[in-house]
């Protein structure tokens, strides 16, 4: 990995691995972790490889922990 910072955007083969990309793309989901009414998204993880995944109504974007922390601290601990 040489952006540790993620200052640059990840290609969808990037983020997360084979398996939860490939339950988006058959419009599956990962592993539902909790919802964010203010913020109107939800919260996923995938069981394979732990990668947290924000999705919002328009895209599912796969986050690092700290990036989520503030709207889902509560339920990251779990
Ligand atoms: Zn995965």
């Amino acid at each position: 990995m040489s952006d540790p910072e993620g200052t640059e955007p990840r290609t969808w083969e990037q983020q997360g691995c084979a398996v939860c990309r490939r339950q988006w793309e058959s419009g599956e989901r990962p592993q539902f972790v909790a919802e964010s009414i203010a913020d109107r998204s939800r919260l996923y993880r995938c069981d394979v490889c732990g990668t947290w995944w924000l999705s919002t109504e328009r895209y599912a974007v796969a986050v690092e922990e700290h990036e989520i922390s503030g709207m889902y601290g509560e339920s990251l601990g779990a």
